[in-house]
């Protein structure tokens, strides 16, 4: 399942957005990988889809898709040097999918902040110059193996990699990102293979003062190339708490339509480039998680392994025929429903039947 790892520094915000996020722990038997450790939250994944579904196919029963957060705590200055965790920490987050980074912009004056005043970007900075000079050391042994090779005799492969380490090396020095360097294809898939912290895709989350987290015209201060969101952990932290229904109540009066957390949890989603698919019939109406691109069998094969190779065919109906159609037979009348084969690159929202050889 792919994960989330979440940081920023201490005193932010990051456990109480964990521990709000945690209330939206899915059932771990519909799970086979689910993970039960107290700083990992197996998360739904919000889609009003799937209720649309469910009561079309006449179930009650609905499993939503789900991604996993880490709440990595404990990045400090100097975490690259050791201090703090640092390199346990450092390797903790080397093993997520991506990063969301809590910043904390509430002003608070009884919630002690570590360098004594509120300012979100000097606040990343701190934590990204962490992140490169870890990437930093990783680079720079690297670099020192491959021109050691090249000595004995150079290859393409080796001069692409010597080319995208050089690269990273002359950003990282200068405190930038790995994911901002521009690589040539062969430099590009090299660099995949080395899950360099600063390569991974970032949200952040900026936990604002109450009053801000229902501002339209709110301005990030992050500046414009960070994607961030804001959020009151705070009231997050209060809704966590309640039914859903009362929640929706809550998040109305004060002039929300959905919870952060519910954003933040969608946003990780689309930056992993994730897409769902559906299962629905009067059993149970599922989501499923695929990468943008996966093609029909290995999309099946998140079902069941060997739906990949017993794949015959997949009975496609797009979300909204279904729901057009008041269903499959409708959509079956209406000629909705195509017949894709193993070529067939899945869309979002696609109600599947695979047919497979049993
Ligand atoms: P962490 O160290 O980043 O995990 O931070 P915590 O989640 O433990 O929060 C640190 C302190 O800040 C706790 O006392 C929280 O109650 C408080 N806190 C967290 N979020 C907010 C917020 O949005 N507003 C206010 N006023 N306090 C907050």
């Amino acid at each position: 399942m792919l994960n989330v790892g979440i940081v920023g520094l201490p005193n932010v915000g990051k456990s109480t957005l964990f521990t709000a996020l945690t209330k939206k722990q899915v059932d771990c038997a519909n799970f086979p990988f689910c993970t039960i450790e107290p700083n990992v939250g197996t998360v739904s994944v919000p889609d009003e889809r799937i209720a649309k579904l469910a009561a079309i196919s006449g179930t009650t029963k609905l499993i939503p898709t789900a991604i996993e957060f880490v709440d990595i705590a404990g990045l400090v200055k100097g975490a690259h040097k050791g201090e703090g965790l640092g390199n346990k920490f450092l390797a903790n987050i080397r093993e997520t999918d991506m990063i969301v980074h809590v910043v904390r912009a509430f002003p608070d004056p009884n919630v002690v902040h570590v360098d004594g005043s509120i300012d979100p970007k000097r606040d990343v900075e701190v934590i990204e110059l962490e992140l490169a000079m870890a990437d930093l050391s990783t680079v720079e042994k690297m670099l020192s193996t491959v021109t050691g090779k090249m000595k004995a005799g150079k290859n393409a492969d080796l001069v692409a990699q010597a080319s995208a380490l050089e690269k990273l090396q002359i950003a990282l020095l200068k405190g930038e990102l790995a994911r901002g360097v521009e690589f040539t294809d062969d430099e590009a898939m090299f660099m995949k293979t080395m899950s360099l912290l600063t390569a991974k895709p970032i949200l952040y989350v900026v936990n604002v003062d109450e009053a801000d987290a229902t501002r339209a015209d709110w301005v990030s201060p992050l500046g414009p190339t960070r994607m961030a969101i804001p959020i009151s952990v705070k009231i997050e932290a209060e809704i966590a708490g309640l039914s859903a229904e009362d929640a929706k109540m809550f998040l109305a009066d004060i002039g929300l339509k959905e919870s952060g957390l519910d954003r933040v949890i969608r946003e990780c989603y689309k930056l992993l480039n994730l897409i769902t698919y559906f299962t629905t019939g009067v059993q149970e109406t599922r989501a499923w998680t695929i990468l943008v691109g996966t093609k029909a069998p290995q999309a099946a094969a998140v079902i069941h392994t060997d739906f990949e190779k017993n794949f015959i065919r997949a009975e496609v109906i797009s979300y909204m025929d279904f729901i057009a159609c008041n269903g499959e037979a409708g959509a079956r009348d209406t000629g909705k429903l195509r017949i894709e084969g193993k070529e067939y690159t899945m869309q979002d929202g696609d109600v599947c039947h695979f047919r497979v050889n049993v």
